[in-house]
């Protein structure tokens, strides 16, 4: 795959003028040292890619012509919604990257019990340039979305017709549950795990435990192999 860049502007089906502005044009105008004649390919988030071929390089812009869309659709057939509580600094990074490569099209931050990071104000954007820099690596044409910080008290009592599944030392066999499900809700704890509390929260909404095997996972880990474990049913 070649290398790919994103527009947050919505890139229209054809052009003889579309404008890149932004960290990505700095990228490429910086970093790539691209010229006038030089062809790329583009998405941004809508489901297409377009091939692109540079007009014009100004200091922080650049000009290309959007030449054809294609739809490449790499998703997954089902919807798969990860809830992790969030670990710290640099895990967080490598957690919503994996989760990306996986095909999660919602991933949503839990804050429970026992989490140990707090959602902080910044954390959006920081998670929308992971997400951003995760799809034009994994060739994704649609990008995951990041939803607000949420308790598990709140989260796991929300209305949902999903098969809903929360990984917890002991439960069930992922792999006798998972067939034929279409919409699939995982949710993941922290460090200190699930207090009792939650969990009887969550199996009285409806909630299935499951388990991820004889060792405990990191609660990074947890969530990779729980993504994983569900894309490779899809
Ligand atoms: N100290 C806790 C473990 C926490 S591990 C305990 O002993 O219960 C952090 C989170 O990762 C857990 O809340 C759970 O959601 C998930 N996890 C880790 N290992 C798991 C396993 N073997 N099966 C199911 N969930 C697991």
């Amino acid at each position: 795959m070649s290398d790919r860049y994103f527009s947050s502007r919505p890139i229209p089906e054809t052009s003889d003028d579309f404008l890149l502005d932004g960290e990505e044009a700095h990228h490429l105008i910086r970093v790539m040292r691209v010229k006038p004649g030089e062809m790329l390919t583009l998405f941004d988030g809508g489901g297409a890619e377009y091939d692109a071929e540079v007009l014009d390089v100004e200091k922080k812009t650049l000009r290309v012509k959007i030449l054809a869309r294609r739809f490449e659709d790499r998703e997954w057939p089902a919807e798969m919604t990860l809830a992790a509580a969030m670990p710290k600094g640099e895990r967080q990074r490598w957690l919503i990257e994996k989760a990306v490569e996986l095909g999660v099209s919602r991933f949503v931050p839990l804050v429970a019990r026992r989490s140990v990071v707090k959602a902080d104000e910044g954390s959006a954007e920081r998670f929308a340039k992971m997400v951003v820099e995760a799809a034009k690596q994994s060739g994704r044409n649609r990008l995951m979305t990041v939803s607000a910080p949420i308790t598990t008290r709140e989260f796991f009592r929300e209305p949902s017709s999903s098969f809903r599944i929360l990984a917890h030392p002991g439960g069930e066999s992922l792999l006798t549950l998972l067939p034929t499900k279409t919409s699939i809700i995982a949710a993941v704890g922290p460090e200190g795990g699930f207090t009792d509390e939650e969990i009887a929260d969550a199996i009285n909404a409806g909630w299935q435990t499951i388990s991820l095997g004889k060792t405990i996972l990191r609660t990074e880990t947890a969530a990779i192999k729980m993504a994983a474990v569900i894309s490779a049913f899809l």
